[in-house]
């Protein structure tokens, strides 16, 4: 159990007194590619989490050991004091953000670890983040409220990490509550809980382990895209700032003056909004089947419309709907990583093997398989 090796790592390097603090990964249910347009996502913090023993050490310096990778790291908590190692730049930076904001941080001793899969999309980094944002501000009294603690990690990312994220995996982390998934506005930052009881299904990640390149230069070409369709629709309607203001008759108006691919990405950005808005609406119904209906579209649409797809995801979706799977789509940017699927408890299985044994037979390697349940965000633990 990683609580008892945290505690016993932190007495064996520390000494005692420490307080244990979590934070998880995420899902995002759907809403895909919808941030930079002004959409909505639709997260959820998982049972996957890191956990951290802390206490202050009377010090102005940290003193951190991580035991996934069995290093110790110290640092002064001035700028200059940045670490070399790379897993300890985002608690570097977390202190550091927190500084910036005008909150106390006081030298501190550390022990951690976690089971957030790294780099398969479940934002590990957000995870490591968020557990020391949260134990730094309640440690210190600071009084930052959830959503500067998701800055504060955002910020990390962007400026000790280089990862120009946004706000979803911190704002997840830190905001996960237990049977809910959050829609989150990504214009006003507007959010709203919606209850995920899907009693009779499991959620179940297939990761495919590949990430193609090109998926960087793709990314900027769909921001463009996104960019020219909601320009040539503002001029027809002002009102419209992000693509996701417009409605579908209102691109079909401006078609004519678009590029053909320019008109598909849009055309799916647009799908994308009303399709969150349907799953939350079938949330509060408790209407699975829905949901799940919802997720293949959305894939659907990634891979034929926005193109983001591969092979490997388009493999396991198919799959996934030839096995009765009830939702099933990529998540995440696309051209690789995870696939996220609604699988009912009695074809969970069958589909997982057989998802496990085609995916082989296929690609030549085995895809990583994480079942995950929606769970607490950032919290104290003892
Ligand atoms: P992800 O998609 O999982 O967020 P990232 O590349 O953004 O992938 O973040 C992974 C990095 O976060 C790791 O390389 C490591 O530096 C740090 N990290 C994540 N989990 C842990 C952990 N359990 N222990 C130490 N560092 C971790
Ligand atoms: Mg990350």
């Amino acid at each position: 159990m990683i609580q008892a090796r945290v505690q016993s790592a932190f007495k064996e390097h520390f000494g005692g007194g420490s307080r244990l603090y979590s934070a998880a990964g995420r899902i995002n249910l759907i809403g895909e590619h919808t941030d930079y347009n002004g959409g909505f996502v639709l997260p959820g913090a998982i049972d996957k989490v890191i956990l951290a023993a802390i206490r202050p050490n009377g010090t102005d310096r940290v003193r951190l050991y991580s035991l996934d990778y069995d290093e110790c790291v110290e640092f002064g908590l001035a700028e200059e004091d940045v670490s070399s190692q790379q897993w300890a730049r985002y608690v570097f930076g977390v202190c550091r953000e927190t500084c910036k904001r005008g909150g106390k941080v006081a030298g501190f001793d550390a022990a951690f670890a976690g089971d957030v899969p790294l780099g398969a999309g479940l934002s590990s980094s957000a995870a490591l983040e968020s557990v020391f944002a949260y134990a730094i501000n309640e440690l210190n009294g600071n009084g930052f409220d959830r959503f500067e603690l998701a800055r504060i990690g955002q910020a990390t990312e962007h400026n000790y990490c280089g990862v120009m994220c946004g706000i979803m995996d911190q704002f997840a982390s830190c905001f996960g509550r237990a049977g809910h998934l959050i829609r989150l506005n990504c214009k006003s930052l507007e959010y709203q809980y919606f209850p995920f009881h899907p009693a009779g299904y499991r959620l179940v990640l297939i990761d495919t382990c590949v990430k193609h390149e090109l998926a960087s230069s793709a990314y900027n070409r769909r921001r463009e895209s996104c960019e020219r369709a909601a320009a040539a629709i503002r001029h027809r309607h002002p009102e419209v700032t992000f693509l996701s203001d417009a409605r579908p008759a209102w691109l079909e108006e401006v078609c004519p003056e678009l590029s053909a691919e320019d008109a598909m990405r849009a055309e799916y950005v647009i799908g994308e909004f009303q399709r969150v808005l349907d799953v939350c609406a079938a949330l509060e119904k408790g209407d699975y089947a829905t949901v799940g209906e919802r997720m293949y579209q959305t894939h659907w649409g990634l891979s034929r419309l926005y193109e983001v797809s591969c092979p490997e995801l388009d493999f396991l979706v198919t799959l996934a709907s030839r096995q009765g799977v009830t939702g099933a789509r990529v998540m995440g940017g696309g051209f690789g990583g995870c696939t996220i699927n609604l699988v009912a408890e009695e074809r969970y299985e069958a589909f997982v093997q057989a998802a496990r044994n085609c995916f082989i037979a296929a690609f030549g390697h085995a895809p990583n398989i994480y079942p995950v349940v929606i769970s607490d965000g950032a919290r104290r633990i003892e």
